[in-house]
């Protein structure tokens, strides 16, 4: 008989204190999920070029301990309560943003030349590392965005579902996905308070470290739902 359960992952999720504009803790953010019944959660703070919360002018070690900290709260808090929890990374540029996934602290700790490159050149060092690269809500129009960005020969695939965008916006990415042969990609950009959808990814077979996560959704494996 086949096993027919599928797990279901929350791939873009902000937490408080590390982002700035989150407004759920790291525990009760992981709650919301756990009962929901979801099985894993990927934390996505915004990064040291983004909304993080401490003075971005910090020694670059301090800022990723900083950036690090509510993911390591989370791992913690997430084998008490029973909810899988990993690690990604959102990175912005002037209200683009990219979603990264698949390289550690110590692999940001022993490449602060990032701060010396343009996004391009980052979103490259990212993928040749092994990393897996999504723009999320390319389409997202919005006050503190000026204009739409898009960088489709430096990621692997799109958000084609985000939680906080419009139907025509998330379908402008679908379309943009399709026609450069970007991956599709989910997630809802929790903050803590109740988006338009959820939305994320499911699986035919757990995921057990964010490689497995990076391969599956490589692979076009991952169903991608908003609900
Ligand atoms: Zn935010
Ligand atoms: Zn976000």
């Amino acid at each position: 008989m086949h096993n027919l359960r599928t797990y279901r992952y929350e791939t873009h999720l902000h937490t408080y204190p590390v982002s700035k504009c989150a407004h759920k803790g790291v525990r009760e953010a992981l709650l919301f999920y756990k009962v929901l019944g979801y099985d894993g959660v990927f934390i996505t703070n915004h990064f040291i070029d983004g909304n993080i919360n401490m003075d971005r002018s910090s020694p670059y070690e301090a800022l990723i301990n900083f950036y690090f900290s509510d993911y390591e709260e989370g791992v913690k808090i997430g084998e008490e309560i029973g909810i899988s929890v990993f690690c990604g990374v959102e990175l912005s540029y002037k209200g683009t943003d990219f979603l990264v996934y698949g390289l550690d602290k110590e692999w940001f700790l022993s490449h602060s030349e990032i701060c010396d490159m343009k996004k391009s050149q980052q979103l490259q060092l990212f993928r040749d590392n092994g990393a897996l690269v999504i723009q999320a809500h390319p389409f997202r129009e919005a006050s503190y965005i000026d204009h739409i960005r898009l960088f489709p020969r430096c990621v692997d695939g799109v958000e084609i579902y985000n939680g906080g965008c419009t139907e025509f916006e998330n379908e402008m990415a679908e379309r943009y996905a399709d026609q450069y042969s970007l991956l599709h990609f989910s997630g809802t950009d929790f903050h803590g308070v109740k988006k338009k959808y959820l939305c994320g990814i499911e699986t035919q077979k757990i995921i057990t470290d964010v490689n497995d996560f990076v391969d599956i959704i490589k692979s076009n494996k991952a169903i991608c739902f908003k609900e």
